[in-house]
């Protein structure tokens, strides 16, 4: 769903922008995604996004969270639902990590080809700290789900170009 940045594209595309505050940013292409859990909903729009940041992931968390209302994320959302962004720390070097509100490598990351397939393309040897596995076997792991490719970040300039 389109938020207050825009379209999907767009709205990653500006989040990788004010994340560029804190760390060089790295985008992945994007995938246009069916959904999991709540299948009764348009396609999602994943990506990836690695950050070169001092920042801890607790100290991140609340950055991306502010990112998710800036762009428009109602807070009554329904789990699973559309929403207008979803920023989640996937993986932080080797780091595992779980408290009440953040459990890092994300619980659910290698059950969501979405989020692998992205990741992947930014850090191919990656292995799952917590697992000890490749993350490509993981994918491997889910079969063939639908992902398709829609390329690259589309940006019009005036909105990644300046604030
Ligand atoms: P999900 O991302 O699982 O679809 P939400 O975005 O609604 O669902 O996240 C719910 C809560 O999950 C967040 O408020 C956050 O505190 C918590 N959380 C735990 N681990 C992480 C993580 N690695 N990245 C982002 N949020 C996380
Ligand atoms: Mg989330």
């Amino acid at each position: 769903m389109a938020g207050c940045w825009g379209e999907p594209a767009q709205t990653v595309a500006v989040a990788a922008q004010r994340l560029a505050d804190v760390g060089a940013v790295q985008r992945s292409p994007l995938y246009r995604t069916v959904p999991l859990y709540r299948t009764e909903q348009a396609q999602f729009i994943n990506g990836a996004l690695l950050l070169e940041t001092d920042l801890a992931p607790r100290e991140l968390l609340p950055l991306i969270k502010s990112l998710e209302r800036q762009a428009g994320r109602a807070i009554s959302a329904p789990r699973y639902g559309p929403r207008a962004l979803d920023l989640d720390i996937l993986l932080a070097d080797s780091i595992v990590l779980h408290s009440a509100d953040l459990h890092v490598p994300h619980p659910r990351l290698h059950e969501r080809a979405f989020a692998l397939r992205p990741l992947l393309d930014l850090v191919p040897e990656a292995i799952h700290p917590a697992t000890k596995r490749r993350l490509a076997d993981h994918l491997t792991d889910l079969g063939s789900p639908e992902l398709e490719p829609i390329g690259e970040l589309e940006v019009s300039g005036t909105v990644w170009g300046g604030r």
